[in-house]
């Protein structure tokens, strides 16, 4: 079954660091979710699943439990078995739809799948980073583009619904080799994407080559520009892009855990009003008479997106055009897709946000 139209609740199970053959450079799970934190276990995520159920609201028609934090594939067998068969009881009791979790692509294989099979798992995530081998050796990940492609084959023989994760500003990493990830992740066809920025938590391996001088993070500013990028690609493809930053849920608290890297709450923001900025920008170059005044009018949920933070974006667009000054105006009459620049009588031109980002949005909302 197809489920990208639906709005599932997501119920989850952190297992931090459980199943991973090895620590990736820019990976400390405990720094997301918190110290000294109980790790769940088959025998108590009931009890974890019922409680958190009670957050769930009616306008949520469609709940998945799903296992984050760590490569749930790679857990031993006989574990896996468990905490499926613990989840599963509770789908057949009615009380949950499906199962997801998140598993690294090289323990993507005939055994592992054959073990799944007989479950109710309708979500797989794979975290993929990266599809420049030499990127994905610098992070030690431990497998390579080849292994991620034939992950997603294998998961799209089983008709699983499947999520990318992707990295940006990786060791090895710059804008042209992220566009070339994000090109080959699209050609894969995931269901949909998540893209986050690399920032240096304590005590990963990262923070010690950041510490030694030997990693340097992209910029804020070139983070926005790598994801914006991405984006682009991933609506080209119709592909959602259901994340863009660090998890609103598991956000580490910056000031103690991020040492560096462009992190930002309003990371996801920025990189929508970027490509705003730009659409504007195409906008006003197809406009023979650049108006003095120029007013831009979106329905009233893209006006922050137009505006950029701190006005950035209407800082930008007079400093290009001349104009004396930028307005936004929300006009509810308009359609979320449609932005419109005019003078102060006249629309001078009408542009359409691709369609795509209307389904990222809905994503977006679904999997915070
Ligand atoms: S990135 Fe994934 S596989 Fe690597 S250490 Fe973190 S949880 Fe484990």
């Amino acid at each position: 079954m197809k489920i990208s139209g639906l709005k599932p609740f997501i119920v989850p199970i952190f297992i931090p660091h459980r199943g991973c053959p090895h620590r990736c450079i820019f990976c400390n799970q405990n720094s997301i979710i918190g110290p000294n934190q109980p790790l769940p276990t088959p025998e108590t995520i009931r009890d974890q699943i019922y409680e958190f159920l009670a957050y769930r609201k009616s306008s949520h028609t469609y709940t998945q439990i799903a296992f984050y934090g760590g490569n749930f594939l790679g857990l031993p067998h006989s574990e896996i078995e468990a905490f499926l068969s613990e989840a599963s009881q509770i789908v057949a009791a009615g009380d949950v739809d499906g199962i997801r979790f998140s598993t690294r692509p090289d323990t993507v294989c005939s055994s592992t799948l054959n073990l799944i099979k007989k479950y109710p798992i309708k979500t797989i995530e794979l975290g993929v980073q990266s599809m420049e081998d030499n990127v994905l050796a610098r992070s030690h990940r431990g497998h390579t583009a080849a292994d991620a492609i034939q992950a997603v084959a294998r998961l799209q023989a089983h008709s699983y619904q499947i999520g990318i994760q992707m990295m940006l500003g990786l060791p090895g990493e710059h804008k042209r080799s992220a566009e070339t990830t994000a090109r080959k992740i699209a050609v894969l066809k995931p269901d949909f994407v998540r893209i986050y920025p690399t920032v240096v938590l304590a005590n990963s391996p990262l923070a010690q080559l950041y510490k030694n001088g030997i990693y340097q993070p992209v910029t804020l500013a070139e983070a926005v520009n790598m994801a914006k990028q991405a984006l682009v690609i991933f609506t080209s493809h119709a592909i959602p892009v259901v994340r863009i930053g660090l998890q609103s849920s598991t956000e580490p608290d910056a000031t103690n855990q991020v040492l560096a890297g462009p992190y930002h709450p309003a990371f996801g923001h920025m990189v929508y009003s970027e490509w705003y900025l730009d659409t504007i920008g195409e906008m006003l170059n197809s406009v023979d008479h650049k108006p003095l005044n120029i007013i831009c009018k979106v329905h009233p949920a893209n006006v922050s997106k137009v505006k950029g933070l701190k006005n950035a974006n209407i800082s930008a667009i007079i400093a290009r055009t001349g104009c004396a000054s930028v307005s936004v105006k929300a006009d509810t009459r308009m359609r979320t897709n449609v932005i419109e620049l005019w003078d102060s009588h006249h629309c001078l031109v009408s542009a359409k946000i691709p369609a795509t980002a209307m389904l990222m949005k809905k994503h977006h909302q679904v999997h915070q």
